[in-house]
C-alpha cells in the first residue's frame, strides 16, 4: 500500500527537454573547494610553475581521453575542444603562472585566486549566455586543480545501474562519458540554461534540470525521483498520484516526441502549401548539433559576440574564420546567416577603455562601434567572405538605425572583399546581405534600406525594446514588454508590406518567432522565414503544418483592429486557443 512518501519538488532551469523517473544517484565531484595558501621560497618557484604546468599536461591528456571515446556527434560539436583551448588561454593559464611568479604562492591558491576574478567578470554581464561561460572556466579549472592536488575525479562511464545523476555540478567531460544504456537523465545544483553541459544533454537527448541550488543537500542516493525537463522540474519521492501522471505525462511527450522528431527534417508547409524555412538561433558554434538534431533548415542568426567577450585582445582573423568554417562546412547546402558583432548594450566587451556608457542600449553598440573600429569589423568580415566559400553564407548588420550605416557597412564589406582578392586567398563576395530591423527608425526608412539589402530579418527582442521604450533587461517593466501590442504588431507589418513591395525576404530572428500562439499573426502578415532556439524548432515545424496561410490573413484583419495587447491575445485565444502554450513544452492536444 503506499505509505506516506514525504513528496517535495525543485525547481530549477530546464536544460533538456524530456521526462524521466528513476533512481537517484548522487555524484561527488567536490573535494577541491578548500584550498590552502603557502608561499613559495623564490628559488622554487620555477618548480611551482613547473607543477602547474604538469598538472594542466594531464588534465588535457584526461579530456582529450575522453574525447577520443565520446560518440561522434558530440565530438563534431567540439564542445570540449573549447575546453581544451581553454586549459591554455591566457587569462587562465598565463595569469596563473604570472600570480605564482609576482606573489610567491602555491600554484592551487594562483589558481583559485585567478578563477575566482575571471568568474565574477563573467557573471557581472548582463547576457545569459556570456554568464553562463564562467561555468566552462569553472570546469576546466576544477580538472586542473584535481591534478594538482590528486583528487580522483569519479569516473561517469563506470556507472554501471540505471539511474539518474545528482551532482553539484556536471562538466561537458563528465556528461560527454554518459552511458546511454545506464543514465536515463541528470540534475545539478549549479548551472544555467546556456550551459555546455546542457547543451551535451541536449545532443544526447537525455532530460535534464539544472540550477536547482540543493538538490545534492536534499536528495539522497536511492531516493526515486521524476525529472520534468520540459518544465525544470524535480519531484522527489513522488506520491502515487505523482508517479502516475508523470507516467502518463511520458508517454505523452514521448508519443509527440516521436511524432516531431519523424517529421521535423521534413519542410514546414502550410495546409495552403506555402513553405516556411524553420530556423535556428546559435551563440555558440557547438549548437550545430542541435540544430541538426532539431531539423533546421539553417541557421537564422548566428550571434558571433561569444569569441569577442572577456579577453584581452580580440580574436585574429585565423581564429574567427576557423569557427566560422567549421559551423558553415557543417550546415552546408543550408544557408548560415552570420551576424556582425553586437557588442556592448547589454553584452559588455572587457578591453574596451572608453568611459561607461549612462544608456548603453542607445550607445555605442552594434554596427555603431563596427564602423567607428572599422579595423574590427573588417577582419570580421574577411573571416567570414573566407567562409564563405565553405558553403552558404549570409551576412546580417545589427541594429541599423540610418541609411548611411548601411551603406558604410557595405562599403567595407567590399574593401574585405577587395583585399582578400587582392592577397589571393579563397573567399566568396556572392552572398547575401541583409539587416536586423530592430531600432523604430529603420521601420520608418525600410523603403529605402530595402534598396541596399537583400532580406531583412527583424529583431523583436530589441524592437520592442525601442518601439515601446522598455529596458528589455529591466524586471520592473518587464510585464509591458508586450510581443502582442497593436504598436509591435503595426512595426512587423509596416516592414514586411515593404519587402513585398521590394521584392525582398523578411524573416524574423527575436524570440517573438518562437512562440506557439504568436506564428497565426507572423504568417498571416507575411514572414518568409522564422528563426528560434533549435529545441523549439520540431514543435514550430508542426504548428505551420496546421496552419492554413489565408486564414491567418484573413484572421491578421481582425487582429488589427485590436487597441490593447489584451485584446489581440483574447482573439488569438478565440480563433486559436489550441496553440496557446501548456507550460507543458507542446501545444494541447499536440
Ligand atoms: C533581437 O534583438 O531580437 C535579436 C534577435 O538580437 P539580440 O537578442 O541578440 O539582441
Ligand atoms: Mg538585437
Amino acid at each position: 500500500m503506499a505509505k506516506p512518501s514525504g513528496e517535495f519538488r525543485l525547481k530549477g532551469i530546464n536544460a533538456s527537454p524530456g521526462i524521466c523517473i528513476g533512481k537517484a544517484y548522487l555524484v561527488d565531484k567536490e573535494g577541491v573547494d578548500i584550498v590552502a595558501r603557502y608561499y613559495v621560497e623564490k628559488e622554487k618557484l620555477p618548480g611551482e610553475v613547473k607543477r602547474f604546468k604538469a598538472a594542466v599536461k594531464r588534465a588535457r591528456d584526461e579530456i582529450r581521453s575522453v574525447i577520443d571515446d565520446s560518440p561522434e556527434e558530440l565530438q563534431r560539436a567540439h564542445i570540449l575542444e573549447t575546453h581544451l583551448a581553454l586549459l591554455k588561454d591566457k587569462m587562465l593559464y598565463g595569469k596563473t603562472i604570472e600570480t605564482i611568479e609576482t606573489e610567491g604562492v602555491n600554484a592551487e591558491w594562483a589558481l583559485k585566486q585567478v578563477v575566482s576574478k575571471i568568474k565574477s567578470v563573467f557573471l557581472s554581464m548582463a547576457n545569459a549566455y556570456l554568464k553562463e561561460r564562467a561555468s566552462d572556466i569553472v570546469h576546466v579549472s576544477d580538472s586542473i586543480m584535481r591534478n594538482l592536488i590528486g583528487v580522483k575525479a569519479e569516473k561517469i562511464a563506470d556507472i554501471d545501474k540505471r539511474v539518474i545523476l545528482v551532482a553539484r555540478d556536471l562538466s561537458p567531460a563528465d556528461t560527454s562519458q554518459i552511458n546511454l544504456e545506464k543514465i536515463k537523465g541528470f540534475i545539478t545544483d549549479r548551472g544555467g540554461k546556456a550551459s555546455h553541459t546542457g547543451i551535451v544533454a541536449q545532443a544526447l537527448e537525455i532530460p535534464a534540470v539544472v540550477g536547482l541550488k540543493h538538490a545534492t543537500s536534499r536528495i539522497k542516493s536511492d531516493n526515486l525521483i521524476i525529472v520534468d525537463g520540459n518544465a525544470g522540474q524535480v519531484i522527489v519521492n513522488p506520491s502515487e498520484k505523482s508517479l502516475v501522471k508523470y507516467e502518463e505525462r511520458k508517454m505523452d511527450y514521448e508519443q509527440y516526441r516521436a511524432v516531431i522528431t519523424r517529421d521535423s527534417h521534413l519542410a514546414a508547409k502550410t495546409t495552403d502549401g506555402i513553405n516556411v524555412d524553420v530556423m535556428a538561433n546559435i551563440e555558440l558554434p557547438e549548437e550545430v548539433v542541435s540544430v541538426k538534431n532539431y531539423g533546421g533548415d539553417g541557421i537564422g542568426l548566428y550571434r558571433t559576440e561569444f569569441q569577442y567577450m572577456n579577453r584581452t585582445i580580440f580574436p585574429n582573423e585565423e581564429e574567427l574564420f576557423e569557427k566560422y568554417k567549421d559551423v558553415v562546412e557543417f550546415m552546408a547546402p543550408k544557408p548560415v546567416t552570420i551576424r556582425t558583432l553586437d557588442i556592448n548594450g547589454d553584452k559588455a566587451v572587457s578591453n574596451q577603455n572608453g568611459q561607461d556608457e549612462a544608456n548603453p542600449a542607445l550607445g555605442l553598440r552594434s554596427i555603431r562601434y563596427c564602423l567607428r573600429k572599422p579595423d574590427i569589423f573588417l577582419t570580421q568580415m574577411r573571416a567570414i567572405l573566407r567562409a564563405a566559400a565553405f558553403g552558404n553564407v549570409r551576412i546580417l548588420f545589427p541594429m541599423i538605425a540610418a541609411y548611411f550605416e548601411i551603406s558604410e557597412a557595405k562599403k567595407l564589406l567590399d574593401q574585405a572583399a577587395g583585399s582578400l582578392e587582392k592577397e589571393g586567398l579563397p573567399y566568396n563576395r556572392d552572398i547575401q546581405a541583409g539587416i536586423m530591423i530592430e531600432v523604430p527608425s529603420a521601420v520608418v526608412l525600410a523603403d529605402f534600406l530595402a534598396e541596399k539589402v537583400d532580406f531583412f530579418s527583424i529583431g523583436t527582442n530589441d524592437l520592442i525594446q525601442y518601439a515601446l521604450a522598455i529596458d528589455r533587461l529591466n524586471p520592473n517593466v518587464a510585464h509591458l514588454y508586450q510581443p502582442l501590442d497593436p504598436a509591435v504588431i503595426r512595426l512587423i507589418k509596416m516592414v514586411a508590406d515593404v519587402a513585398k513591395d521590394k521584392g525582398i525576404e523578411v524573416h524574423m530572428c527575436g524570440e517573438m518567432a518562437a512562440a506557439t500562439h504568436h506564428i497565426p499573426l507572423l504568417l498571416g502578415l507575411g514572414l518568409d522565414e522564422l528563426s528560434m532556439n533549435p529545441q523549439s524548432i520540431p514543435h514550430i515545424k508542426r504548428v505551420i503544418r496546421s496552419l492554413s496561410i489565408s486564414d491567418a490573413r484573413a484572421f491578421m484583419q481582425g487582429v488589427l483592429k485590436k487597441r490593447t495587447a489584451r485584446g489581440v491575445f483574447e482573439l488569438v485565444k478565440e480563433a486559436y486557443g489550441d496553440l496557446l502554450d501548456t507550460g507543458y513544452g507542446m501545444p494541447r492536444g499536440g
